[in-house]
């Protein structure tokens, strides 16, 4: 456990400080009247299992080389985002501000609500199911989260999710590598300093 404070979120602007603004297009209005109710928490690599390259902020940006990875191929045409990308050493890209509407959910339900990306923050992790998450990335994403429940208080504590809780059958990250005993142990420390 590195980091022992909170995200700073400029609310105004929607970003988190600390964090590499690259805009993506893939994003919209939330609808009139929408809050930020939920934290959907995801995992990807691409091509999935492989992490360090520049391909998701890439495919955020609308900028993936279709020809170059037949995984590519297999996704062409694919438009999605997510606000803020934690990188395997826990460096933060964000694409979209908060206040704004991610495309990182689909079709996904939470609490018999469905349309997720209209009232949730979508984070993703680079990783893959079935890889440890890294040290670093624990404490960014606890940060984060700790920053955007001061910034939104709309936010509860319980309102936190992977994607598939929210869209299960259909998507299976974060997957089991995900551990959320520790990422409650690290918001729990944060909140104690
Ligand atoms: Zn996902």
């Amino acid at each position: 456990m590195t980091s022992r404070v909170a995200c700073q979120i400029d609310v105004g602007r929607g970003l988190a400080e600390g964090a590499r603004h690259v805009p993506s297009p893939n994003q919209d209005a939330r609808p009139p009247g929408a809050s930020i109710d939920l934290i959907v928490v995801h995992g990807i690599g691409l091509p999935p299992g492989e992490f360090g390259g520049p391909w998701v902020e890439a495919l955020f940006l609308n900028r993936l080389p279709w020809e170059q990875h037949p995984f590519f191929k297999s996704i062409e045409g694919l438009k999605v985002s997510a606000h803020v990308f934690v990188r395997r050493d826990g460096s933060m890209l964000q694409f979209v501000p908060f206040h704004a509407r991610a495309w990182h959910a689909g079709a996904s339900s939470w609490r018999s609500r469905t349309a997720c990306n209209d009232f949730s923050i979508g984070i993703e992790l680079e990783g893959a199911d079935e890889v440890p998450y890294e040290p670093g990335q624990y404490a960014a994403l606890a940060a984060l989260v700790a920053g955007l429940r001061r910034a939104y208080p709309t936010l509860a504590p319980d309102a936190i999710a992977g994607h598939s809780d929210v869209a299960p059958g259909r998507k299976t990250d974060p997957g089991p590598a995900f551990d959320w005993a520790r990422l409650g142990r690290e918001l729990e420390a944060l909140g104690r300093a």
